[in-house]
Order: C-alpha cells, then structure tokens, then sequence
C-alpha cells in the first residue's frame, strides 16, 4: 500500500477547495458540492465450494443535481469506503466537465476476483446486485453503474439480468447499467471508450502549439515517448491508439509484475498477447525488465500516463517525476501535495476527471440507446449513403468526370453506430479540453488545467442548483 499524505477522499476535496476558493458562490454552496449524499453499505454472504463467505460491498451516491446517477463498480480487495466515496465525487465532476447529464456515484466490492471461478464470481455478483437493486442504488432511472476496476461488460451483463428479473414489468430494464456487451443491450465502441477518450484528450492538448511548448515540447504526437502504467482496460487501449493512430512511440509500460522497456517502441497488441499467454510482461523479447516497476515511473519521457490505481504519484516520488505532462488515465493518482510538486516544477497535469471521462461518455450514449430501444445510425445510415451517391452524380454530371474511387466510397458512406459513437466522444473530448483551457488561460487565479476541471464542474452543479431553488 503505498503511502499518503491524505486519503483518497480527501485528496479530491482538497483539490476541490482549492478550485472552489477561485469562485464566488453563496455561503455553504460548495460544502453542498463537495459532500457525498449518502452510501450504502451491504455485507452478505455466498456460499462458495461449501463454505460460506461474507462480503463487504459499497454504493456511493455523490450529487443528484442529475439523475440517473453514474459510475462504475469496482472489485479489488483494497476497496474501501473512503475510495468509493472519491471515486463517487470524481465520476459527478467529471459528468459535469464533458456536459454529460449524470450525477456521480460508485460501488466497490471488497474482493479479489482472481481467486474466484466464473460460476463463484457470478453469484457473488447477483447477490450484490439483489442486495443494490433492494435499495434503489441500481436502477435505469436512479442509479446506473458501469464497469471499472475488476469488473467489465460480463458482470454489467449479470447486474442487469439479475435487475430485469427482479422488475420484469420496467420497459427500461436493461438500461440499468451500462458497459454490456454488445448483445445485450451495449454499444459498439464502450470497451475500448475511456482508453479512446484517453487518446483523443492527449491528441486535442498536442493540437494547442502554446499548451506544448509551455510544457517544453513541440511538434504533434509523432515520434513521442510515452510510458504507461497498468496494461488494463484504459492502459491498453489509450496505448494501443496512441501508437497505432499517432505515431507515438510507447517505450515503457509498467505492471504489476515490473516493467518493461523498448527505445523504439512497443507493439501494445504484441504485448498484451504475450502478458496474455504466460501473465507476466518479463521476458517480453527485445524489452529490458526492471523489477521495480514503480520506479520506471521516475523515467525520462515526454508523456506519463499512469493508468492502473490511485495513489501512485505522492510526495515520496514526486520531484523525480522527469516527464513534462502527465495525462492521469486512472482516477487519483496523483495524490493533492504530489500534485503541488508537480505544478511548481512546472509539470502540465491532464486531470483525471477530464481525462477519463471517455468511459462516461460512452455510457451515455448506451444508455439513450437503451432507453430508445433502437441502436444509432439505424434510420438514417442509408439515407446518407444515398445522398452522397446522389452528390457523386451531380458532381459527375457538373464536371464531366467520373469521382475518383478512394473518394467515391468515402463520400457514400452511411456512418454507423461505431462511427458515430467515435464521432461523439472525439467531440466531447475535444470540446471539453477546449473549454477547460479557456478557463485557465482567461482567469488570473486557475494557473491550470486540474483546477480549470473543478472550476468547470462547480459551475454547472452550482448553477443547476440554484435554478432548481434548492
Ligand atoms: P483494469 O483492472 O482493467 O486494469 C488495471 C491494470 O493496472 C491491470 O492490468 C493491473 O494489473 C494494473 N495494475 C494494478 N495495480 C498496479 C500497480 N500498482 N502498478 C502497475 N500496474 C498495476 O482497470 P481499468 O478499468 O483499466 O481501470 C484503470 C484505472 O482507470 C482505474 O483508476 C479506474 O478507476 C480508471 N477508470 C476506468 C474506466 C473504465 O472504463 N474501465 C473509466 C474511468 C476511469
């Protein structure tokens, strides 16, 4: 466990006053804000090979300026409530950053799902989820969870089976978590969303020359060194179109088993394959391997993105940091005091509540999806196919020569639901930094771009408050 100066909570809140005391809100605003309503604390116990064991799961609910409430559920024995409850605050700031209409909320269950088989895991899920569902804290209308840490589309899959069985009359039943696999009831483009999101935040701060050269870089992403911590869900796939749509070289990665390192860069597919197949990243061929993973996140590079847990950036390692920007994939790692170092040293912060907020995104979208009852592009994919062919024509018909292929078959071309998916999360994305930077750059007293976040957020949750007259 690593060492730290505050809790996890308390790391939020504080980098939630400090963006707050920028602002100029009624007197006890922003103590409403920042508070969590309510948790919900359940032990229950299943019966595995025999024996019977008892698990302690949590349910957080942040804000309701909005609901549904929205945020993953976590499975790691490290959880906690003061974890939950951060993670809780983070998911309602983030909603607010990339003007998704969600309040905030997030589950955990202290369990290490490695040491459970499929069939054990599954009723363990259904019982937490009965026991959720029980309350209201799992619910299409109330209370939407998705996937994080230890848990992915599988158990969303057996939390919303379990929900429909419990209400077979709500007509919206499956839309009660988000995160599904594509059969029941997900969307295409949610697996990989939060690691996309990752990319296209780091894409839109390369776009802005003064954003790169303030951190003491230039040029796009092409040819850059990155080095990524944790290989999950968000590392893997933030990595792999970091190199496959840039052209930036990811050098190092770190595990839990140590890291691993390639001057000319990583094949993230080819990595994954082979941590896939014997579990481990040592022994990678052409890769130098340093036991002591953490340490490499002390390595020179031009772009640090630790995407495992919390926690990982603390006053014990801080001024070693080397990379000029660190774009926080996972939420909290980077603990308060760390982050303080960091900015005076003249590092560039992409936050997390900015930053990972693809995930979010994206399940929004699954969940208008669901609640519609019809996937995206279904009405119009063909009718926008058609105009471009009738564009070709005319074009043809004007100029007297035929269209060539490459842009005959990009101009007839009805998007689908994975582009527009892509579309929408790239727009967010890039709208949010943009607005984010604005912030930063026309307000004295934001100097950057994690209190810019929390300005942002406060915000929008004070003014939705005050226009509800609450
Ligand atoms: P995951 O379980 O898929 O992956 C986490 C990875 O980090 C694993 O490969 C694990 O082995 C590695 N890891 C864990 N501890 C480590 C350590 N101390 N050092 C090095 N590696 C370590 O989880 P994920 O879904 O990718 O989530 C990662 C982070 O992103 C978490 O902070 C999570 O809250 C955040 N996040 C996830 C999503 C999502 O959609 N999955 C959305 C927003 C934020």
């Amino acid at each position: 466990m690593v060492a730290r100066e505050h809790t996890f909570k308390q790391s939020v809140d504080l980098m939630f006053e400090r963006a707050a005391a920028t602002l100029d809100l009624p007197s006890g605003l922003a103590d409403q804000i920042k508070a969590n309503n309510n948790i919900y604390m359940v032990r229950f116990f299943v019966k595995c090979h025999g024996s019977y064991q008892i698990f302690t799961g949590w349910r957080s609910v942040h804000s309701e300026h909005r609901l549904p409430v929205k945020g993953g559920i976590r499975f790691a024995p490290t959880v906690n409530q003061d974890d939950v409850e951060a993670l809780a605050a983070l998911m309602t700031y983030k909603c607010a950053i990339v003007d998704v209409p969600f309040g905030g909320s997030k589950g955990g269950l202290c369990i290490d799902p490695r040491e459970y088989d499929e069939e054990d895991l599954e009723r363990i899920t259904r019982r937490f989820a009965q026991e959720l569902i029980k309350k209201g804290y799992i619910n299409p209308a109330l209370n939407v969870p998705a996937p994080d840490m230890g848990t992915s589309d599988r158990e969303m899959a057996w939390i919303a089976d379990t929900y429909r069985n419990m209400h077979p009359e709500d007509i919206n039943a499956i839309a009660c978590t988000t995160g599904k696999p594509f059969s029941q009831g997900g969307i295409q483009g949610r697996l990989e969303a939060t690691g996309r999101g990752v990319f296209y935040g780091i894409k839109e701060f390369f776009n802005h020359p003064q954003d790169v050269k303030d951190a003491g870089l230039e040029g796009n992403l092409e040819g850059k060194r990155i080095i990524v911590q944790g290989l999950g869900n968000v590392g893997f796939h933030a990595a792999k179109f970091l190199e496959e749509e840039s052209g930036a070289r990811i050098i190092g990665i770190i595990e839990r088993d140590g890291a691993i390192l390639c001057e000319k860069g990583f094949s993230v597919e080819d990595v994954a394959a082979y941590r896939a197949e014997r579990g481990l990243a040592k022994g990678f061929p052409g890769a130098t391997y340093v036991a002591d993973g953490k340490r490499i996140l002390e390595e020179e590079c031009d772009v640090l993105i630790p995407a495992a847990v919390e926690g990982q950036i603390t006053l014990e390692n801080a001024r070693r940091v080397k990379a000029p920007v660190i774009a926080e994939a996972a939420n909290g790692p980077i603990a308060f005091e760390a982050d303080d170092v960091l900015r005076q040293a003249g590092k560039v912060i992409i936050p997390d509540a900015y930053l990972n907020a693809g995930g979010v995104t994206v399940s929004y979208f699954e969940w208008i999806k669901n609640l519609s009852h019809i996937r995206f592009g279904r009405l119009d994919r063909r009718l926008e196919a058609h105009r471009g062919v009738q564009i070709i024509d005319a074009i043809e018909e004007m100029v007297g020569k035929p269209v060539p292929d490459h842009l005959r078959s990009k101009l007839s071309y009805g998007a689908d639901e994975l582009d527009l998916v892509r579309s929408g999360l790239e727009d967010t994305m890039s709208t949010a930094y943009q607005t984010m930077r604005e912030i930063r750059n026309s307000r004295d007293n934001v100097p950057d771009l994690r209190t810019a976040a929390f300005v942002i957020a406060i915000e929008k949750i004070a003014q939705a408050y005050i226009e509800m007259g609450l």
